[in-house]
This record gives C-alpha cells, structure tokens and sequence, in this order.
C-alpha cells in the first residue's frame, strides 16, 4: 500500500509522486518518490492522503492525521 503524500510538478514538465511504502526489507514505512505520467496526476491527487493537524478538546492533545478526502472524522489516538 502507498501513502500519497505530495504530487508536485518538477522542472516544468516532470510529475513526481511522495509516498510512504510498507518496505519488508526496511520492516517498517519507507519514504519513497518517483515521476508519474501527467495523466496520472488527477488520479494520484485524488487518493493523496491529507495531513491535518487536529486538535483534540477532550484530552488537550495535538496530533497529525492523515486523511483521504472522502473518509470521516479525524479520531483522537487517545481517546479512541
Ligand atoms: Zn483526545
């Protein structure tokens, strides 16, 4: 599974894609980039993950949530 975080423009005419993927060799989320087809670039816009920094008024806490644009509500890591 990839993470979309960022699709930018480089250079005037290549697309690049900034993502988090599950590497087994790395046993964890590794960074990754790589150029896409402009064609794409509506495609991978639509399923990049936002991060929005959530403030949470039951325990007083901050924390960062990745989102996609269709899902719900950002839940609280602490008070889930
Ligand atoms: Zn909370």
């Amino acid at each position: 599974m990839k993470i979309i975080l960022s699709v930018a423009k480089k250079d005037d005419s290549i697309w690049k894609i900034y993502y988090f993927e599950h590497d087994p060799n790395e046993n964890g989320m590794v960074f990754k980039s790589k150029s896409i087809n402009r064609l794409l670039v509506p495609f991978y816009n639509m399923i990049k993950f936002h991060r929005n920094k959530v403030y949470c008024t039951e325990c007083d806490a901050r924390f960062t949530f990745f989102n996609r644009w269709f899902s719900g509500k950002p839940k609280c890591p602490d008070c889930d």
